[in-house]
């Protein structure tokens, strides 16, 4: 598979999620492994977590797969986010569902996510989401001492708009290499709000989370564009989710869908979508349906 390079490190074109990797039915360590050999076998190297999936359980997931099979961390990058407190699990002490982007919080929670994954280094740690109350000076400063650390190899945002991503990184050294930002067919809002362009225009990648609406895509509410995508994967071979993820790849800024399926069957044909190739029209005939109209 294709490779991104984020600043130092290199990362494959497609991410796995593990959001949901504590909703199936298996969560033993042989069978993360068994989805992480599936992503490998295609080149998918990349994996994406954050301190608060499952209820600040799925970091463990993966951990307990990399304790049974330590010879997988060196095969993978680990990307992992911080920031968000939800009164569940580790924080259940908490009051109300909040921010923290203070210094002591974000080098504490990527203390424990190290911990958690059995690895002494994340390849990427993200700020989960735009803090109201973020001091850009404090939050910067701590993730370039991460960096120097040499506890993370990378940093960058999620969420974030325009303007929160030129604030922090006014106050850093290091360069936020990516914002993973929501981006489908049924959230495209991105492509025309300004939030790609101010990627594409700095050469950041954007990561693309739920890049099938975390299934709604194929929910009867998008009939229309489920059957365009019927058409273009009987065209292309591949499944429809393949083409609804090669719709992401055709665009210049080169983004990187993070993908979030339990199953090991949707896992093995991932990579497929890199084989789609949508022409102009074939890209417009999906963007229609999913307006709902045609452009102006
Ligand atoms: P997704 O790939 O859009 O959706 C996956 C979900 O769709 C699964 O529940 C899957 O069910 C279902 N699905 C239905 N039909 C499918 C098909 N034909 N092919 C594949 N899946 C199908 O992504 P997601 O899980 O919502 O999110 C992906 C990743 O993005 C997460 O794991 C997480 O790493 C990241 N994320 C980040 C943020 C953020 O704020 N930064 C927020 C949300 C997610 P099955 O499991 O049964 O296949």
């Amino acid at each position: 598979m294709e490779r991104l390079n984020l600043g130092p490190v290199s990362f494959s074109h497609i991410a796995y999620g593990m959001w949901r990797l504590g909703d199936d039915r298996d969560t033993s360590p042989a069978h993360v492994q068994a989805k992480i050999e599936a992503c490998l076998a295609q080149g998918l190297t990349t994996l994406d977590q954050a301190d608060i999936y499952g209820g600040y359980t799925a970091e463990a997931l993966l951990g307990g797969c990399l304790r049974a099979a330590p010879h997988l961390r060196d095969k993978v990058e680990i990307v992992t986010k911080c920031g968000i407190i939800a009164p569940v699990g580790r924080h259940a002490a908490a009051q109300v569902k909040h921010y923290d982007t203070t210094a002591p919080h974000i080098i504490q929670s990527v203390e424990t996510s190290l911990k958690e994954m059995a690895t002494g280094h994340v390849d990427l740690l993200l700020i989960h989401r735009p803090d109201p109350l973020m001091d850009h000076a404090e939050t910067g400063a701590a993730l370039d001492a991460l960096v120097a650390s040499g506890k993370v190899r990378a940093v960058g945002v999620s969420n974030f708009m325009p303007h929160d991503f030129t604030l922090l990184q006014s106050a850093m050294r290091e360069r936020l290499v990516t914002n993973q930002i929501e981006l489908s067919l049924v959230h495209h809002l991105p492509f025309t709000n300004g939030e790609l362009a101010f990627l594409q225009e700095r050469a950041i990648t954007p990561m693309a989370w739920s890049p099938l609406g975390g299934g709604r895509l194929f929910g009867s509410e998008n009939a229309g564009v489920t059957e365009s995508l019927g058409r273009l994967a009987k065209a292309n071979d591949v499944a429809p989710s393949s083409v609804a993820v090669a719709w992401l790849l055709a665009h210049p800024a080169r983004i990187m869908p993070v993908i979030g399926t339990n199953r090991i069957e949707r896992i093995r044909q991932i990579g497929e979508a890199l084989k789609v190739r949508l022409g102009r029209q074939d890209w417009f005939e999906l963007y229609t349906a999913a307006l709902g109209r045609e452009v102006a």
